[in-house]
Formats: C-alpha cells, sequence, structure tokens
C-alpha cells in the first residue's frame, strides 16, 4: 500500500465540513485515498514519497460536471464564431460528421491534458455523435492513458431534420442501436464503487434532438443498472419556443413529463429556469452544470446560480465544449462565474429601486461549485474535499507567480480573482498527472501536433 506525504504547503484549503482553511497543511495518502489533512506538523513524518509544497496553495481537485471534449478540434471556427447555439450547431454538425474513432481518441487527450493544467481531477464529457465507426471507448481508453477520473456520457441523437429535430439525418442514429450500446457500455466499464476511475452516464443529447420515447427509455435503462442521466437543458430561448411548439411544454416540464427528474438526473445550463421550476429541482433532486463562458459565447443568457443555490439545489461547473467555450480551463471557468453572477446581480435592478443590494458570489463560493458541488451533481460522495476517507485528487499551484503579486494576503482569494495561473502538480488517486508544471502520462508537444494536424483535416474537407 503506497503511502504519499504532502507537507509545508502555505495555505491547505480543505472544503471539509468546517470549510477548514490551514496554513503550513498537508495531506498523508495511502492507497490513493486521504489518511489525514492538516497542519504539517500533525502528520506522519515518513512515507515512500514526500512533497513538500512551500510556497504554494495546496487545493482539492476540481471537478468538470460538462464538457464535449471532441470539439477541441473545432475551436474558433471562422462560420460559428459569431452565431447563436442553433446556428452554431447546423455550421458544425457537418464538420464533426467527418470524425474518426483516432480523432476521438486524441481530442480527449487534448481536453483532458488543459484540464489537469488548470487542476482539474475529474470530467464528465458528453459524447453524442458516433462518426465513421467513432465508440465511447475511444474515449474512455484515452482518459485511462491521460490518468483523469471519467464520467463517460454516452450521448445520442435520434431526431434529424426530417422528423422535425435539429440535426441532420446524417448524424442521427436509431434508437434500438442506441440503447444496446449504451447497455454493452454500461456492463463494460461502469464501476459503481468509492474512488471509481470510470462511470458510465445515459445522456440523449437535447430536447430538440432526441424523440420523447428515447428519453422514457433511456431513463429506464439507467435505472435498471443505476447509472445517472444527463441532457442539456434550458440553454436558450429558441429551445423554450422549439419545445413549446413541438410538445407543449417548457424545457422543465418536459423533462417532468417524461420522467426525467431525480437526485440522478443533472441538465447542462438551465439557463432559462423559473422559481417553480427551481422549486421542481430542489424538491426531485435534479443537479444543474453551470457553464457561464458557453452561455457567454452563445450569447445564451446568465443562468440564476445564486437563485438556485438559495432554492437548495445542487449546482457544479462546467467547461462546456471547446467549440463554445473555447477552452477547458476549469479555474478560468470558476472566476467567471463569480464575475457573471455579480453581473447578473448588477443588472436585477434591486438597489436602483431602493430594495437590499443582492448578494455577490465570493470567491469561496466560486470554489464550491467546481468542487464539492460539482462532487454532488455526479453524486460522488468520495471526491470535492481533502479529508480522510475521500479520494486523494488535490491540486497545488505555486504563489509566486507574477499575476498573484499583492494578493497573498488571502491566497485563496487570489486564486479566483487574479488571472488564472496553471496547477505545479495535479494528482488523481495519488497519482501524479502534473509534475512541476509538466504533464506525466502524455507527451504533450506530440498531442498538439497530432491534434492540430486532425483539426486541419476535418476543417479541409469543409
Ligand atoms: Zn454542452
Amino acid at each position: 500500500m503506497p503511502t504519499l506525504l504532502v507537507r509545508n504547503a502555505d495555505l491547505l484549503v480543505t472544503m471539509d465540513d468546517q470549510r477548514r482553511e490551514i496554513s503550513g497543511g498537508g495531506l498523508f495518502i495511502q492507497d490513493g485515498f486521504v489518511l489525514q489533512a492538516g497542519p504539517s506538523a500533525e502528520l506522519p513524518t515518513e512515507a515512500d514519497e514526500t512533497l513538500d509544497l512551500s510556497g504554494h496553495i495546496l487545493l482539492p481537485g476540481l471537478i468538470n460536471t460538462h464538457h464535449h471534449f471532441y470539439q477541441t478540434l473545432t475551436r474558433a471556427v471562422p462560420a460559428a464564431q459569431n452565431a447563436n447555439l442553433f446556428n452554431w450547431l447546423k455550421t458544425l454538425y457537418p464538420i464533426w460528421a467527418r470524425m474518426r474513432p483516432e480523432d476521438i481518441f486524441t481530442s480527449t487527450q487534448t481536453a483532458l491534458a488543459e484540464l489537469a493544467l488548470s487542476g482539474c481531477t475529474t470530467a464528465s464529457d458528453h459524447l453524442y455523435l458516433f462518426p465513421n465507426g467513432s465508440r465511447l471507448d475511444d474515449e474512455i481508453h484515452a482518459a485511462r492513458e491521460l490518468g483523469l477520473r471519467l464520467h463517460a456520457s454516452r450521448g445520442s441523437m435520434s431526431l434529424g431534420e426530417s422528423k422535425g429535430g435539429l440535426p441532420p439525418d446524417s448524424v442521427v442514429e436509431d434508437e434500438a442501436a442506441i440503447l444496446a450500446d449504451s447497455q454493452r457500455l454500461i456492463e463494460a466499464y461502469h464501476d459503481p464503487n468509492r474512488g471509481a476511475m470510470t462511470r458510465i452516464v445515459l445522456a440523449p443529447c437535447s430536447p430538440f434532438s432526441v424523440t420523447g420515447d428515447l428519453m422514457r427509455q433511456s431513463a429506464a435503462l439507467a435505472r435498471e443498472y443505476g447509472v445517472h442521466l444527463h441532457t442539456h437543458l434550458a440553454e436558450t430561448q429558441d429551445e423554450e419556443v422549439f419545445c413549446e411548439q413541438l410538445f407543449g411544454f417548457r424545457p422543465v416540464g418536459y423533462m417532468d413529463h417524461l420522467g426525467w427528474v431525480g437526485p440522478d438526473v443533472w441538465f447542462a445550463h438551465s439557463v432559462h429556469v423559473n422559481r417553480e421550476e427551481i422549486q421542481l429541482y430542489r424538491a426531485t433532486g435534479c443537479g444543474v452544470a453551470h457553464c457561464p463562458s458557453s452561455n457567454m459565447r452563445l450569447a445564451s443568457g446568465i443562468a440564476p446560480i445564486l437563485d438556485l443555490l438559495a432554492g437548495g439545489v445542487k449546482v457544479g461547473l462546467g467547461v462546456d465544449g471547446s467549440a463554445s467555450n473555447d477552452s477547458s480551463n476549469l479555474i478560468a471557468e470558476a472566476r467567471l462565474a463569480m464575475l457573471v453572477a455579480r453581473l447578473r446581480a448588477g443588472l436585477s435592478g434591486a438597489s436602483l429601486s431602493g430594495e437590499a443590494a443582492p448578494p455577490l458570489m465570493t470567491a469561496r463560493q466560486a470554489l464550491e461549485l467546481a468542487t464539492l458541488g460539482s462532487a454532488s451533481v455526479l453524486g460522488r460522495d468520495d471526491l470535492g474535499s481533502l479529508q480522510p476517507g475521500k479520494c486523494a485528487d488535490f491540486f497545488a499551484v505555486r504563489l509566486d507567480h507574477l499575476g498573484y503579486a499583492g494578493a497573498l494576503h488571502d491566497p485563496l482569494a487570489a486564486l479566483l480573482f487574479c488571472d488564472p495561473q496553471p496547477a505545479a502538480y495535479t494528482v488523481v488517486g495519488g497519482r501524479f498527472i502534473v509534475r512541476e508544471g509538466q504533464l506525466q502520462t502524455v507527451d504533450l508537444p506530440r498531442l498538439v501536433e497530432r491534434h492540430n494536424r486532425a483539426a486541419r483535416r476535418l476543417l479541409q474537407d469543409a
């Protein structure tokens, strides 16, 4: 049982039940789990490996609850730069339809490398196109090699243009094949145990790209096996109009109608939700993946995150796909979540009308979204904080960066308020993924070269 002793961090942020922040803190880790978290002087003095984190801040690994790794191949595509969601999708679907299995593998490693360098240790991904023989297996194998925990969502699209859906018929799948592949993946890869590196999620893409029948059958299959459910919901006003016209419901009402609510369900976005819908989320235990960069990039709106939190809803953070972010930096996303929540508070006009000024999201709340909040959204009580019994997933950032100069009276706030800085160390279950700022599990220059070659090919054929 290998042991790892981490000590002398300038600040250890535990996110434990008391939200302890410990100067000179450290961890004692055995077999991938935290045995002790506290002042370095109280930890054992010997271990198989010792890491001295003088001059660093030490935090629980960040958790990303929504992404589309493959979209790293189509960042900043000229024709999709200035489009809202529906036009952006229609521009990109034909390009994505050219992907091959090796592109899924490469883009997964690219996205996870970026995430790891921003302190992320667990990521959920939503893959809903399987062109040219691509499979979710390609993504799972790439993630296992890179070493981050993965909640791999078996996405799907079945409602093509000819049936009133948004995607072209060429990228949608047969529903029986979707369900058979979903079952195969659960049986092959899903690990329900504490410390799991791989979990499977069933994730029909959105109300406008699958049938209600596929949503119902996916939920029945997921619940038979105890796996979670995920989809995009209430992202834009266009979607609201689409759902009202086609189904006679607002998006959240439609999910309720389909039985798609519960503690095993989380929705990406939830920008356009009203008071009753927030109450429904709380009452049924649905979670939300907040993706502020994407919501800004696609002009979708500002999600009511403080209202969701005040309403008792589980909220986590996601970078969303790299064609609508166009980055996979989770610290930057937490910073943006804090800033955009403040913008929403300012735009509410409450102070102008003489009411009390609305609360502003704090740096600690933003960090909580990306750690404990995301863990609860994914159904992981073994992640999100550094305390005995939790997975040994952490990251550390050097505090001598130029961008933090003048902010070290509160290093945690510096991480959120100041220019985002890369992780010096990212560790998953005791395994070093980033050490001294360098990725340990992949040859980064070769990966970038391979990735750019694949991206060029996809766009050249356009
Ligand atoms: Zn998305």
